[in-house]
């Protein structure tokens, strides 16, 4: 199987991710993904999460029982997408894609995707 390398996300969850990291900044909002390998269907907000304290402390034992989830998302409070060493980790602990929002969350050019090593994945919009 080869590496990932391309994936959609459905603009309801586009909008939804967009719409909830403007909501929480100055804070960071993270979540689950659902859907496919080729297609972002819907978005889990994970509850416990801290919000504003770096995507490592999502309680892991609080991940719902449910094998469409294919990753990660969370927003940066500013306007770098790259993963942090921590976002590193995690990623490759959860799924095989995984999404950074960065300011000012208007679309898809403020989104970054990568795989569970921190390749960057190509986003496309489905709908
Ligand atoms: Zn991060």
């Amino acid at each position: 199987m080869g590496r990932l390398k391309r994936i959609l996300i459905r603009r309801e969850a586009l909008e939804f991710m967009l719409g909830v990291s403007r909501e929480v900044y100055p804070k960071e909002f993270s979540g689950l993904l659902r859907g496919t390998k080729e297609l972002i269907v819907e978005v889990l907000i994970i509850p416990g999460t801290r919000a504003g304290d770096g995507f490592a402390t999502i309680p892991l034992y609080m991940k719902p029982i449910d094998y469409s989830i294919i990753g990660s998302v969370h927003s940066h409070p500013g306007r770098d997408f790259r993963p942090s060493k921590a976002d590193l980790r995690f990623f490759g602990k959860t799924g095989f894609v995984h999404l950074i929002l960065k300011q000012p969350y208007s679309g898809i050019q403020d989104i970054a995707g990568y795989d569970a090593h921190g390749n960057r994945i190509e986003l496309g919009v489905q709908g």
